[in-house]
């Protein structure tokens, strides 16, 4: 029984796999210094969390200052969300997602954000994986993001706010 209390708090003993990757660690995730945010529209920002690479998703916080439509995309993967801060929502659904709310977005939807007036903030962090597939009311494609595009952002703001471009290493895996 000693023992078994003394094991309690004993750190695991062996090797993490020769091949496993470094754990990342975010202090401010909602950050003090502006320059981490990424401009991505007017009013519109993400900041980096985890930009994965090896398995094609991102997570990020989306910062959102203004009303109106902010974009229509389509998702081939799953996105999960969670409100940090305000409220938006989806012109296809009649829910809204609302601080300290969770959103799964199935793979399959296609769907126009809306952030309504009276919403000074929004921060949600997002989990999306594969791509954003932007289209118009028809499904017409406008374009796209994946986790390339967002470290390539990331990277160019980064250089241009001081922070250098390597700045965005710490959250690639
Ligand atoms: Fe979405």
């Amino acid at each position: 029984m000693t023992d078994e209390k003394d094991n309690s708090r004993m750190p695991y003993q062996l090797p993490f796999p020769k091949d496993a990757l470094e754990e990342i660690v975010v202090p401010n995730a909602v950050p003090e210094d502006e320059r981490i945010w990424v401009p991505q529209a007017e009013n519109v920002w993400f900041r980096p969390l985890c930009l994965n690479r090896s398995q094609g998703y991102w997570m990020n916080l989306l910062r959102v200052r203004k009303s109106g439509v902010l974009s229509r995309h389509r998702h081939p993967q799953a996105v999960h969300g969670f409100v940090i801060k305000g409220k938006w929502r989806y012109l296809e659904h009649d829910w809204t997602a609302e601080e300290g709310g969770y959103v799964y977005e199935p793979p399959g939807e296609t769907h126009t954000l809306v952030v309504d007036e009276g919403v000074e903030e929004m921060i949600t962090m997002f989990q999306v994986n594969g791509v954003m597939y932007y289209v118009d009311p028809w499904g017409e494609h406008q374009g796209y993001e994946d986790v390339f595009t967002k470290i390539e952002n990331c990277r160019a703001h980064y250089e241009e706010v001081g922070l250098g471009g390597d700045y965005v290493d710490q959250f690639i895996r």
